[in-house]
């Protein structure tokens, strides 16, 4: 750590990679000077986290939010602004370190304005990747900036291939939990509730990634998003089922190698390995304990329980608009899971339904993206309503309460 305290932003300050991301900020308020901290909604959590953190600016993304967060910093000296445009303004304040944590494509253009402005973008937003992955890449290569990935598979690649050349690689292998439901059958997996799928038994996270990890979605957008980083070919990334979640990922080379990193299922260290790159700062995780570790275990995916796997690997091969059209309607489709107005093996069937649909131009731009994203969240909602689920959903609700 330098002297001088590092300019840094958290945009999705109140989600779980935002909130790992300003406990480690919060313990070396000496080194840091926050610029911005954003938000889409949760305005308290928002102001008491600014209050905390004492950025210079506060962003909630829902305009008509303005007012009272505006009353809430009332007298702090902390900014408050809100909206869209207001969002990707602090983003785009030059700052020495940036965290992507909002989840979504909703998170794609303020991300990408924090790509152009930040000296080291610390991404945890996977979905920036897969929809728009050839036009993000190509922005932080023009601008010279620093892309640390932050979710914890690709953070352990990205550590494991510290001074390896390329060419010298010849697999990845991306560990998976496997997920809440990695012990039932398909039958079983019909009656899930929204409240059993955000329920991760080794990682706490935001509702939509755990639904992803649920449905092993998740893994398949990590895939796409490792073809992105690593320059690696869909068929050199394997997956394997790792339910201790001790190894985060492993790199394996020319000569027999295989390089794996291990941890605590803790976010801030991946957070930390971002922050303090190159080199390396405390932590206050949970160490391993090896002696009291236990086996650790390994089992290849099963993709027929698990379809949303082969269809990311099937959108990864296809190319064009494909993981675009993956993404979004997999966000629809995990958004109407939650509302419980489908069921949960429906998700994979959402996404099928839209990546058979009409053929789609790849997208160029980012303008293009924006379309096709679109397109696909139309196409996911006329798929929802083909699925004609209503009475799904309503027994779910009946059962088991709202969550
Ligand atoms: P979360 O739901 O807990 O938090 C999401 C954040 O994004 C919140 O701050 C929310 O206010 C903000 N947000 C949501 N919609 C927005 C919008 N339309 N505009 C602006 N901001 C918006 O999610 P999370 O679990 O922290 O995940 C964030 C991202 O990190 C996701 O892309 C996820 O895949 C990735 N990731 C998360 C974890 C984890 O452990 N949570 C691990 C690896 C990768
Ligand atoms: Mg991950």
């Amino acid at each position: 750590m330098t002297a001088e305290p590092r300019r840094v932003s958290v945009l999705g300050a109140t989600g779980s990679i935002g909130s790992s991301a300003l406990d480690l900020l919060a313990r070396a308020p000496e080194a840091f000077a926050v610029e911005a901290l954003t938000a889409h909604s949760r305005v308290d959590a928002l102001a008491a986290a600014a209050k905390r953190i004492r950025p210079a600016v506060a962003v909630i993304g829902r305009a008509d939010l303005y007012a009272p967060l505006k009353e809430a910093l009332a007298g702090t000296g902390i900014a408050a602004a809100a909206g869209k445009e207001a969002l990707i303004e602090a983003a785009s304040r030059p700052v020495d370190w940036a965290i992507g944590g909002i989840v979504g494509a909703a998170g794609l253009e303020p991300t990408l304005a924090a790509a152009r402005h930040a000296k080291v973008l610390a991404l945890a937003n996977k979905e920036c990747l897969v929809c728009a992955g050839e036009i993000f890449k190509a922005e932080v290569a023009r601008c010279g900036t620093a892309l640390i990935p932050v979710d914890s598979e690709h953070s352990a690649i990205f550590q494991a291939l510290a001074g390896e050349a390329a060419a010298c690689v010849e697999r990845i292998i991306l560990t998976a939990s496997g997920g809440p439901f990695s012990m039932l059958t398909r039958a079983e997996m019909a009656d899930v509730s929204p409240r059993q799928a955000v329920r991760h038994p080794k990682w706490s996270m935001g509702a939509k990634i755990s639904v992803d990890s649920a449905t092993m979605m998740n893994k398949g957008l990590e895939v796409i998003e490792a073809f992105h980083l690593f320059a690696t070919p869909e068929e050199r990334i394997e997956v394997v089922i790792h339910p201790q979640s001790v190894i985060h990922s492993m790199v394996e080379f020319c000569d027999g190698a295989v390089l794996a990193q291990m941890g605590a299922p803790d976010m801030r260290t991946p957070i930390a390995v971002s922050l303090a790159w190159p080199a390396r700062m405390k932590t206050p995780v949970r160490r391993l304990d090896f002696a009291t570790l236990g086996a650790l275990t390994f089992a290849p995916p099963d993709t027929e329980k698990f379809p949303c796997l082969a269809l990311a690997r099937q959108a990864l091969r296809s190319g064009g608009a494909f993981p675009t059209l993956l993404n979004a309607a997999n966000e629809v489709a995990v958004q109407a899971f939650l509302r419980r107005e489908i069921g949960f093996l429906d998700i994979p069937e959402v996404v099928e339904a839209v990546l058979g649909g009409p053929g789609v131009a790849p997208p160029r731009t980012l303008e293009d993206v924006l379309a096709v994203d679109a397109l696909a969240r139309q196409a996911a909602v006329l798929a929802i309503r083909g699925l004609g689920r209503t009475a799904v959903a309503q027994r779910a609700v009946n059962r088991t309460g709202n969550i």
